[in-house]
């Protein structure tokens, strides 16, 4: 569970003087980006992972010095105020963030680089990019994404509880998320509730929502992994909501939704792979060129660059007619293999693995990390078994073509 106090023994690094100094990403080539992504991580986060493993939470100045590095514009086009790159260059950024496992401050950033800015500037009116793209893009406004409800978050369609009902001047907004990243932070949370009664796909819309509007209560939660990352439940009880706070239009939330989300879940499986590159290199470190287990180290190596190299060619052909797909093959396969690299590479390690009063107590959180990380974007089960039926309807139906996952129905970040 997070502790609720930091480590006061923790040294910390001066940050106003670091953040003075803090590097930018350099869009001007992918090795020039990745040398600046991972300059910005050497000086930005790795001082401070423990610290805030320990105090529960990354603190707002963390998104402040990312926003004023360029992070949260990396896919978001010039003329919105981005960097205009792709996304492999996303997944750059994420490896580089992750060569410490730091998986719960990548997901606290992830949001607002793979989905928040993203779709801001995607489906935003200009009035909504104004007002949240710009602040998201400088590092100034936190933001969240809540989907999940006590209910489930891999069906959301079934699942999703919370409504917003037309009134003559907006909506009225009632319901409860959870598990909701960066809530307790958040200066703003994008909720998708029911708009249309019944359980159609059509029914339900995203909708901006400023996170100090009268009833709204945040409850922070404390979760066993990703303790870098605060996590939330959010009720809204009554909340008036005006016109204009719907992202795109009313009931097209998960068409919004199936554009975004392969995209996270690739950043999601590409951040399982580098922990799991991580913790196979300490132990290959630690144990010695010569040890009994370097064979099987190298065959895990080996899966792992496999792995990466499918989340590379998936990236490539986004917004394809196999992005549902690749990514939910991506997300099951990179998480699983993380889970079992990093278990396995904790067991080579021996009981110091297990420890958690280390000054930096990587391979005890990269072991707790790497589980969450199959379960958030869509549990691994369900998202095998959505990829799953799209490879057989595929197969069984020949004469239509290749498999496509136009259907595939998206699940919570
Ligand atoms: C740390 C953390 C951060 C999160 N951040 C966010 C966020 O910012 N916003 C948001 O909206 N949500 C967030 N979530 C919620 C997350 O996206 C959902 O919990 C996730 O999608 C799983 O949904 P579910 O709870 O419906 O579980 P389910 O998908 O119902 O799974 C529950 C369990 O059942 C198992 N299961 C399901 N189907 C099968 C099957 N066919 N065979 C075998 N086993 C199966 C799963 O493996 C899992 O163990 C977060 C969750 C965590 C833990």
């Amino acid at each position: 569970m997070k502790p609720s106090t930091p480590c006061p023994a923790t040294p910390m690094p001066d940050q106003a003087l670091l953040g003075a100094l803090s590097p930018v990403l350099d869009p001007g080539s992918p090795a020039a980006f990745n040398e600046s992504a991972r300059a910005l991580a050497d000086a930005e986060i790795t001082p401070y992972l423990a610290h805030w493993e320990r105090q529960g939470s990354v603190p707002r100045s963390l998104f402040e010095a990312m926003g004023r590095a360029g992070v949260f514009g990396i896919g978001v086009p010039v003329e919105h105020g981005g960097l205009g790159l792709d996304l492999a260059h996303g997944i750059s950024f994420v490896r580089a963030v992750m060569r410490e496992p730091a998986a719960g401050v990548c997901t606290s950033l992830s949001v607002l680089t793979h989905l928040v800015a993203p779709l801001l500037s995607r489906h935003g009116t200009p009035g909504q990019r104004e007002r949240w793209l710009r602040p998201v893009l400088a590092g100034r406004c936190v933001a969240s994404v809540a989907l999940t409800e006590p209910g489930g978050g891999s069906d959301l369609v079934r699942s999703v509880a919370t409504t917003a009902r037309p009134e003559p001047d907006g909506w009225l907004l009632q319901g409860e998320k959870t598990f909701i990243t960066n809530a307790p932070l958040a200066d703003v949370l994008l909720v998708l509730a029911r708009t249309t009664p019944g359980t159609s796909a059509l029914g339900l819309t995203l909708f901006l929502v400023p996170a100090d509007l009268p009833g709204i209560v945040v409850t922070p939660l404390a979760t066993a992994g990703l303790r870098a990352s605060p996590t939330g439940r959010v009720s809204f009880e009554d909340c008036r909501l005006p016109r204009e706070a719907v992202l795109g239009r009313p009931g097209l939330a998960m068409v919004l939704l199936a554009g975004i989300l392969p995209e996270e879940r690739l950043a999601i499986a590409a951040g399982a792979l580098a922990c799991a590159r991580w913790a196979l290199e300490r132990t290959a470190h630690m144990l010695g060129a010569s040890d009994q287990a370097m064979p099987e180290l190298a065959w895990w190596d080996a899966e792992i660059e496999a792995a990466e190299t499918f989340v590379d060619a998936a990236a490539e052909r986004i917004g394809g007619p196999q992005d549902q797909l690749d990514a939910a093959l991506a997300k099951t396969t990179g998480a699983r293999l993380a889970q079992r690299v990093v278990q396995e590479c904790a067991r080579l390690s021996g009981p110091g693995a297990y420890r958690d009063d280390e000054p930096v107590p990587a391979m005890s959180s990269a072991l707790r990390d790497v589980r969450v990380l199959s379960v958030y974007g869509g549990s691994c089960e369900t998202v095998r078994d959505t990829a799953a039926a799209e490879i057989l309807r595929g197969a069984l139906t020949p004469a239509q073509g290749p498999p496509t996952t136009s259907q595939a129905a998206p699940t919570a970040p």
